[in-house]
Order: C-alpha cells, then sequence, then structure tokens
C-alpha cells in the first residue's frame, strides 16, 4: 500500500508567501528573494510530507495553479505576452493586471478570476480564441522536480489536466474544445520529459469528472488519456470535490495506472470502484477530508479498509481527498483556541499524521499505532458528547420551527401599501449596499481595541464618530435610505461568529483564497446561539442622527455557513436553520428598537450550490428555507432587503423569488443591466436595484451611464419597482471616489424622476 498527497498549503504556516509576495509587489524585494522564499516553503513542505510514498510537486504557485498552467503551456493572454521584464513579471500582469504608469506603461486588464469548483478559492481562467496556440515550457516543473529530488523525497508531479484545462477556460465566440488536438501534443512531450528526469508517477487532475458532462466533454476525456496513457511514465488520474457517478465507467475505461477519487463527499462510490477496478489500475482513495478541519474516526476507517486493503494490496493508495490547500497548515501553531477544541481538528499537517497512521495500522496491524488510534477514539468521543456542542434549547427550538415561520403575514403587494405610507420614498429610490470606506483610522482603532490599547466607551465613541461623518455625508449629498457605514466590521461574517455562541476563531487558520489573499474562516462546532443584540445599539445610534431611515445591516445564515468551516456531525441544513434562528432574534430586535428597513446579506448563496445539477433543488430548498426563517418573521410595515454579489440568477431565480424580499440589490454594472433579463422572463414581482456601480474598480460613474443603465433596467422592469445602488459594500473604496460617485448616483435619480414626472 502506497500513500501520497495530493497538494500541500502554499502559503506557508505564517502566511510567509504573502508578505514576501506583497513586499516584491511594492519594489521592496527582489525577484531573487522572492524565489528563495519560494525554494524555502517548498522544501519545509517536502520535510513535512516525508513519511509519505510520495509527495506532490508542481502544487507550489506564487499566483495559482491554473495560471501556472497558462504559463507553463505559453498560454499567457497577448496583453501580457508582449510586456517587459521577467517572465515571472509577465505572471503576474496577467494575475493582477497593470494601471497605466508614468514610464508609458499601457493599462493592462488582469485576468478573470473564478471560484474553483465548490471552493472559496479562486483561479486566473485561461483565455482561448481561435488564434490560441501551446507552447510548452516546463523548466519551472521540472526545476522543482530536481528540487524535490535533491531534498530527498519521492516527487509525484501534479498537472492540471488537458480537459479540465479548457473546461475551466473561457472562449468568446469559439469553439474551445476544438484546442484539444493541439493540447494533447504538448502535455505527451511534458511526460516525455518528468519522465526523463526518473520521474515515475505524475498525478493529472481532472476534477470535471465529478461534474455533470456532456457526451462531448466524456469523449475529449477518453481522447485525450488514449493519448497520453502510452507513455513510460505511470499516470495517476485525480478526480476530487465529489463522486464520479455517471462518469464512473468512463473513468475506469482509461488507459491510466490510478485513479485517485474522493472518498470523503464520494464514499458511496468506493464498493462499486473496487468491485469493477481493471487488472491494469490502482486505485487511490482519498480517505482524510481536504476540505474539513475535523479529526477523522480512524477506527471507523479503518474497518471500512481493512477488507479493501485485503482485496486490493499493493494497488491501494491512501490520500487526502483533495489537495490540502482548502485547509490551514498547522494546528500545533494554534494559539487562541482552547485545548478541548484543539483535541477536535486536524489542520493540513495533522492530516498527514492521521494518514501515516492508517497506513501503519493496514501494514502492520492495528497494534502498532494502538496509542494513536485510542486518543483518536477519546478526541471522537469527547467531541461527540461535549456540553459545548449541545445546547438542548436550540435543538428544541428548531424543533418547534415549521413553515409558518418562514411566511410573510402579509403578501408582498399588501406589505408594499404599508411602506409606502410608513417609510414613504420617492421614485428611484437611492440607497447603498452597507460598508462605507474602510479607513486607516478605522482600522487602526479596532486593532487597538482589540489589543486592549482603548477600552471600549474610547472605541464605542470613536467609531460612533465614524459613524456620524457617514450619515451626514449621505444625508448632505441626498440619498434616500442611509446606512450606518459597518465601521465596527472587520467582516461581515467574523462580525457575526464572534458574537454567536457555537462559534470559534483560530490565530493562524488562514487558507489562501487567491494570489497573496488569505481567509481565516470561523470554525462553526456548536449549536448556534446569539445570546444577545448584535447590532441593534450601532443602528439605533445611527438612526439617531438623521430623520431619513437607517437600514439594519445583517449577514444571512447560507452565507455564514458557507463562509465557515462547519461541524460535520449533522446535516448542513440543521446547521443553517439554527444559525437563521440566531439571525431571526436579530431581525426582531431590530425591528423592535423602531428599525422599519433591514436588509440580509446572501452574498454567497449561490457560492453553496452543488456541483452537480441533481444536487441543486435539495441545497436551494433548504438555503431559501433558512433565509426566509431568518427574515420573515416581521410585521407588514418593516422592508426586508437582501444583497447578492454576482450577477448570475438565471438558473437560480426561482429560488430567489421564493425568498420574498421586499428588495433585493444585485451586481449589475458590468454586464450593463444584461443580467436582468432573468428577472424580467420570470417577472420577479418584488423591487429591485441593479447595482450601477462597479465598486472593484475606481472609475467614477458618470450620471449618464448611471441613467442610461437605469433607462436599461426600466425597459425589462417597471420602474416603480426599480432602486439606484451601487454593486456592492463599499468598504474597499477611498472617500474620494467614492463621494463622487454617491453623488452622481444621487443626481442620475433626480434626472430619472424629472424625466418620469415628464
Ligand atoms: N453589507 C456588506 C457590505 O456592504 C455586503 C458585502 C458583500 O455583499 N460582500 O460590505
Ligand atoms: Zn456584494
Amino acid at each position: 500500500m502506497k500513500t501520497h498527497n495530493l497538494g500541500f498549503p502554499r502559503i506557508g504556516d505564517n502566511r510567509e508567501l504573502k508578505r514576501a509576495l506583497e513586499s516584491y509587489w511594492r519594489g521592496e524585494a527582489s525577484q531573487t528573494e522572492l524565489l528563495k522564499t519560494g525554494a524555502r516553503l517548498r522544501e519545509k513542505n517536502w520535510g513535512y510530507q516525508k513519511a509519505l510514498n510520495y509527495v506532490p510537486v508542481g502544487d507550489f504557485s506564487f499566483y495559482d495553479q491554473v495560471l501556472d498552467t497558462s504559463s507553463m503551456l505559453g498560454n499567457i493572454p497577448a496583453r501580457a505576452r508582449e510586456t517587459g521584464g521577467t517572465p515571472l513579471d509577465r505572471y503576474f500582469r496577467t494575475a493582477r493586471g497593470q494601471s497605466a504608469g508614468d514610464e508609458k506603461e499601457n493599462q493592462i486588464s488582469a485576468g478573470e478570476m473564478t471560484k474553483w469548483f465548490d471552493t472559496n478559492y479562486h483561479y486566473i481562467v485561461p483565455e482561448f480564441d481561435s488564434t490560441t496556440t501551446f507552447r510548452l515550457d516546463a523548466q519551472s516543473l521540472l526545476d522543482q522536480v530536481q528540487e524535490a529530488q535533491t531534498a530527498g523525497v519521492r516527487p509525484k508531479p501534479v498537472i492540471l489536466g488537458p480537459v479540465t484545462y479548457l473546461f475551466l477556460g473561457k472562449a468568446e465566440n469559439f469553439d474551445k474544445k476544438t484546442l484539444l488536438k493541439n493540447l494533447l501534443p504538448e502535455y505527451v512531450r511534458l511526460l516525455n520529459l518528468l519522465a526523463a528526469q526518473d520521474v515515475e508517477w505524475v498525478q493529472i487532475d481532472e476534477p470535471l469528472l465529478v461534474m455533470d458532462l456532456d457526451n462531448d466533454w466524456k469523449h475529449m476525456v477518453d481522447q485525450a488519456y488514449q493519448a497520453l496513457g502510452s507513455g513510460s511514465v505511470k499516470i495517476m488520474l485525480a478526480t476530487y470535490f465529489g463522486s464520479l457517478e455517471g462518469n464512473l465507467g468512463l473513468a475506469l475505461s482509461l488507459p491510466v495506472h490510478a485513479l485517485h477519487v474522493d472518498a470523503v463527499r464520494g464514499k458511496d462510490q468506493v464498493p462499486n470502484l473496487v468491485e469493477r477496478l481493471p487488472e491494469h489500475m490502482e486505485l487511490s482513495l482519498g480517505v482524510i477530508d481536504g476540505r474539513n478541519i475535523w479529526k477523522t474516526d480512524l477506527n471507523a476507517l479503518l474497518d471500512q479498509l481493512t477488507p479493501i486493503h485485503k482485496q486490493l494490496g499493493d494497488k491501494l493508495w491512501l490520500a487526502p481527498s483533495c489537495s490540502l490547500l482548502h485547509v490551514p497548515v498547522d494546528l500545533k501553531i494554534e494559539a487562541k483556541l482552547d485545548s478541548e477544541l484543539l483535541s477536535w481538528m486536524a489542520f493540513a499537517r495533522q492530516k498527514l499524521v492521521e494518514l501515516d497512521i492508517l497506513a501503519n495500522a493496514l501494514t502492520q496491524g492495528r497494534e502498532i499505532v494502538a496509542t494513536q488510534l485510542e486518543q483518536n477514539a477519546t478526541a471522537l468521543k469527547n467531541r461527540k458528547e461535549s456540553p459545548r456542542i449541545h445546547n438542548p434549547e436550540v435543538q428544541a427550538r428548531l424543533a418547534r420551527v415549521d413553515d409558518s415561520w418562514g411566511e410573510r403575514k402579509q403578501p408582498y403587494p399588501e406589505r408594499i401599501k404599508r411602506h409606502k405610507e410608513k417609510i414613504n420614498l420617492p421614485l428611484y429610490p437611492t440607497t447603498t449596499i452597507g460598508s462605507f470606506p474602510q479607513t486607516k483610522e478605522i482600522r487602526s482603532l479596532r486593532l487597538k481595541f482589540k489589543k486592549r490599547e482603548i477600552g471600549l466607551n474610547d472605541y464605542t465613541a470613536g467609531i460612533r464618530d465614524q459613524m456620524k461623518t457617514t450619515i451626514q455625508f449621505q444625508e448632505e449629498i441626498g440619498l434616500d435610505v442611509l446606512v450606518h457605514g459597518e465601521a465596527e466590521r472587520n467582516d461581515m461574517v467574523e462580525y457575526f461568529g464572534e458574537q454567536l455562541d457555537g462559534f470559534a476563531f483560530s490565530q493562524y487558520g488562514w487558507v489562501q483564497s487567491y494570489g497573496s489573499r488569505c481567509v481565516k474562516p470561523p470554525i462553526l462546532f456548536g449549536d448556534v446561539s446569539r445570546p444577545r443584540p448584535m447590532t441593534v445599539s450601532w443602528i439605533v445610534y445611527a438612526q439617531s442622527l438623521t430623520d431619513k431611515p437607517v437600514k439594519g445591516m445583517l449577514t444571512g445564515p447560507v452565507t455564514i455557513l458557507n463562509w465557515s468551516f462547519v461541524r460535520d456531525d449533522q446535516s448542513r441544513a440543521d446547521t443553517c436553520r439554527q444559525v437563521a434562528l440566531a439571525i431571526r432574534d436579530e431581525v426582531l430586535d431590530l425591528e423592535k428598537a423602531g428599525v422599519s428597513i433591514i436588509q440580509i446579506d446572501e452574498a454567497a448563496l449561490r457560492e453553496g450550490l452543488p456541483l452537480r445539477k441533481n444536487q441543486w433543488d435539495e441545497y436551494l430548498n433548504w438555503a431559501v428555507g433558512a433565509f426566509r426563517i431568518t427574515a420573515n418573521g416581521v410585521n407588514a410595515g418593516t422592508q426586508i432587503h437582501t444583497h447578492m454579489c454576482y450577477s448570475e440568477f438565471n438558473d437560480i431565480i426561482d429560488a430567489i423569488t421564493r425568498m420574498d424580499t421586499d428588495v433585493i440589490t444585485i451586481e449589475a454594472s458590468r454586464s450593463n443591466m444584461e443580467i436582468l433579463n432573468a428577472f424580467d422572463e420570470t417577472a420577479y414581482p418584488n423591487e429591485i436595484g441593479p447595482g450601477v456601480y462597479d465598486i472593484h474598480s475606481p472609475n467614477v460613474p458618470t450620471v449618464d451611464f448611471i441613467v442610461d443603465n437605469m433607462k436599461e433596467a426600466a425597459r425589462r422592469i417597471p420602474k416603480e419597482r426599480l432602486w439606484i445602488n451601487p454593486d456592492c459594500g463599499l468598504k474597499t473604496r477611498a472617500w474620494p471616489e467614492t463621494k463622487a460617485a454617491l453623488k452622481n448616483l444621487v443626481e442620475a435619480a433626480r434626472v430619472l424622476r424629472t424625466a418620469a414626472n415628464i
């Protein structure tokens, strides 16, 4: 039996890569220094993995593994290819773009970024068109193979497969599938080069195999591996993030030497695979969860694996389910979590230890690791029985929840009448999405408070000052529905997680989101409840400063769930409903405090969509159900808003409609309102604010741009139901551009109202 890993986090124990990259980009460190940091991190990571039979090589990246693939295949977009500097500079330029500089530098737009399957990691989307050619330059990978060999580990290069590579790319008015035939010879050359460097096994990732594929794509997979499978290097075809389902037969029919499957999310496929595994093929089972941070139940797993090991013998490999990129590096350095919580968890390094224990137990008998197995069993038992996880009140309350909890008392047409009486807004009401610029001042205030350099009173006074400025500005320029600006929040999920029971926060639990950006997901470990109001006093204060309505501002249960590491001992649906009840309490408290407009952000509702279409309904049902529990307990006079920061709605519009919010704000400026087609066709019955200010860019939208876009919107949706607002929160923007943009927004509303009256 063999052990291996599909990929290790590259950011470093202490985010060394982030620091090195950012100082290089700022021009403070040389390229040599950056390269050295890279080499050091790789060596360290291999050291962490040296108990494995094969370690991944090529999983390290200075930005993104998909961009690395583009780079290796000579498919850097033309706009960055012909620019100056070293290849690494061009690589970064592709990822990050370049703003027009003084030295006659041209502006280069950054590569598009999108989510890697259903993770929170973002890759740079490959670009294809009719002129695309490929030209292999594998030097960097070959060098790393040699580095690993020198470091004394057995390297298993990891490359992104040709079919998934094409699948992930974008091509306008061009059939990217036609590129496969040009791509395959480059992959063949690559495999030959690796073979010449004494590489025995290569891992080729084709995660597209866990998705619904049409016949064309299936055929391409077959074609690709018929071409690649005949070389002298052995191929392990890797799939992860789900089950092969209908693609299982195809995967088993390919001339590859081994197949890796996700045996956590795709546990059910294992017996079938073991039974049907062809003579020439080895099987790698990804049994350690690479997507979550809980300890594995090693004893239960051994029960499951022992007969499989008996049957497959040397043909069995064990590994984490997917690359460990999606979990933090090391629990040992964690200083913030208490020892009880720590004893329930495993980060990347601990997961590899689990793998080692499994391998030893299988090959040498469980006695050899008896102590470790016992410790594991104790930890799991403690977790299961811990009173910190179970809150009978929460469970009893959840059991009482029925459909009526998610039902508004009046239908929208009646509610709108009450809103008109109570809130009295003009045609095309203007508002923002919640946050205002998070200035240095605000951040230092929060930091000082956290470090206890200032007390609660000074902190509150400081934040209130910020809110005052923000409210005054909004009043001054004439926005209709104001916000408090979210100065008290560092992050829209963390802020709530920190105040809810059932959540914990690590100190170093960073996971790469994209490039040098990392996130530290909250850890949702137990039954969730809200000990006390979380936002009420801030909103009430903000409201006391103005006669205009101030929106209450909350994060919804689905988004909180999708951006956290979530307990795995009950269904996500139940966990989500618990969060929903906690946020519902906040909604009702805001209402009681006189707040008549409450926004509940569901920025990440779409992110949770399963990879398989046939699982969408189930997810959308509980996700929308949870949102409804949160939002719909209010009276008719209270107006509920939601915000979603994306622009794809066609395929989920029914679910969105079922949320029954009074107003939804969405991202729309970059698609020129095209996305409203979705809302138009199904006649989305309530109000909608299509974003007219792209907050991802420092550009200020002109009055004309906003007016034109809103006119475009009014062609699809009756103007009585339209709001005017930015695409998303303003927290990453600076004040000057924010001021200019919002003034234009208000002016555009004035122009539109005047035009409407004629
Ligand atoms: N209310 C949040 C803000 O304005 C929403 C952010 C988001 O949707 N990502 O920052
Ligand atoms: Zn948003």
